[in-house]
């Protein structure tokens, strides 16, 4: 068990939770691209602590690049605005593309970044999400292919997973004590 930091109310996921998702979700991509030589995209900043986990977790060639978006700025809720802020270094035509994020929530982010990058002509694109959240009577806007693992509709930290910048060098998941927000 990981020692609880002051900030966080309860843990959702222990390290060794992590390593058994990524291992899971990594034999899979390993399995449906074996010879597709993907890029697989991470999202900035989130997604980059899945991103070095997942991209070892998958035995087949592969090459990365990085994207950096911004839609929620140092709060907890979206502002339903979706910025560029780095686009990708690679040209993606005919490319098996898969884009690696954090987090899935209401899904507004990637679904807008699929759309700009589907423009581009990739060969294919699926989204690999470290988390999904689970908010009732609600269906994220887009449907990821592998999803790591479902969390409560709570705000949750750590594994690269920010509040304002705080808290992704925390090597668990945990759900941050709203007093820190509020
Ligand atoms: P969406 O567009 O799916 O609503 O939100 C996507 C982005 O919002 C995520 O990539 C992440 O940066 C941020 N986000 C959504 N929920 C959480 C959460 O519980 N914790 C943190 N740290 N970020 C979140
Ligand atoms: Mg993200
Ligand atoms: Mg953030």
């Amino acid at each position: 068990m990981a020692e609880l930091h002051p900030d966080i109310q309860e843990i959702l996921l222990e390290e060794q939770d992590i390593k058994d998702i990524v291992k899971r979700v990594g034999a899979e991509i390993t399995r449906d691209y074996a010879d597709k030589n993907p890029l697989v995209i991470a999202v900035l900043r989130g997604a980059v602590v899945f991103m070095a986990d997942i991209m070892r977790a998958i035995k087949c060639p592969l090459s990365i690049d990085f994207m950096a978006v911004s839609s929620y700025g140092d709060g907890v809720k979206s502002s339903g605005v979706v910025r560029i802020v780095k686009d990708l270094d690679t040209k993606i035509e005919g490319r098996h593309v898969i884009i690696v994020e954090d987090v899935l929530d209401s899904g507004l982010t990637l679904s807008y970044l699929v759309r700009m990058l589907k423009s581009r002509n990739p060969a294919s694109i699926e989204i690999a999400a470290f988390l999904v959240k689970d908010i009732e009577g609600k269906r994220p806007a887009i449907d990821p292919c592998y999803v790591g693992t479902h969390v409560p509709d709570k705000f949750v930290v750590g594994y690269g997973l920010d509040y304002a910048e705080r808290y992704r060098n925390l090597p668990f998941v945990g759900v941050l004590k709203p007093s820190v927000y509020e």
